[in-house]
């Protein structure tokens, strides 16, 4: 098993960008496995299931071909062949993907997608469950929050229709791996600092606790 670093936190808290870049400092794979939870509602969507009905989501995610796996140091995740990435951030997969990830079935199959990267690469893996659920025994274990009003506005920044405190309450309130901070992880309140500044602060963790 290489090393792991499981970075969680809210939706807008700035996680997947200090992931990516303490993924590019370390030279790690950077994972993100929101975009797999993402990926699931969009083909759901395509495929015109209900995404509120958690057996028929179930029934359709076990008929799927789930592929993950990290190629030239980034991760592939296809289903039934298809890339789902260029439609993740789609409106309607906002809008939905709370619901998708609140179904055990998806969850068990995306987990244990996650945590077989480790066996081929050390890895920076961001989302909800990675520090309590995917890699409890991680190396390194961050959680990234910041206030809520300054995530929504983030996100508004950043152009997106995207309902942010939705998200976070379905997240934290799901009765499968709900949005928590680990014990042991290092918390960051990025609400009045730099995307530079959080990365410096992570970074001087893991070099003091290696
Ligand atoms: O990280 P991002 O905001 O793109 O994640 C989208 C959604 O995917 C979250 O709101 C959550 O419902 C789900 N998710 C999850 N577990 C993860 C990563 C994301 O439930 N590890």
């Amino acid at each position: 098993m290489h090393t792991v670093i499981a970075i969680d936190g809210p939706a807008a808290s700035g996680k997947s960008t200090v992931a990516r870049q303490i993924a590019e400092h370390l030279g790690y794979t950077y994972v993100n496995t929101g975009a797999m939870y993402r990926a699931v509602t969009w083909w759901l969507l395509e495929k015109g299931v209900d995404t509120s009905d958690a057996a028929a989501v179930e029934k359709a995610v076990r008929q799927a071909r789930v592929e993950c796996r990290i190629e030239k140091g980034e991760t592939i995740f296809r289903l039934d062949g298809v890339d789902p990435m260029p439609h993740v951030r789609d409106a309607r997969v906002n809008d939905k993907v709370s619901q998708v990830a609140s179904v055990p079935y998806v969850r068990e199959v995306l987990v244990s997608k996650q945590q077989s990267l480790a066996g081929h690469a050390d890895l920076v893996m961001e989302g909800r469950d990675i520090g309590t659920v995917v890699f409890p025994k991680a190396h390194s274990k961050f959680f990234i929050d910041a206030d809520p009003v300054v995530r929504a506005k983030r996100r508004q920044g950043q152009g997106e229709a995207d309902v942010i405190a939705k998200r976070d309450k379905i997240d934290s309130s799901r009765k499968t791996s709900p949005l928590t901070r680990a014990a042991d992880a290092y918390l960051i309140d990025s609400s009045t600092l730099s995307i530079e500044e959080v990365v410096s602060r992570a970074l001087e963790h893991l070099s003091k606790s290696s």
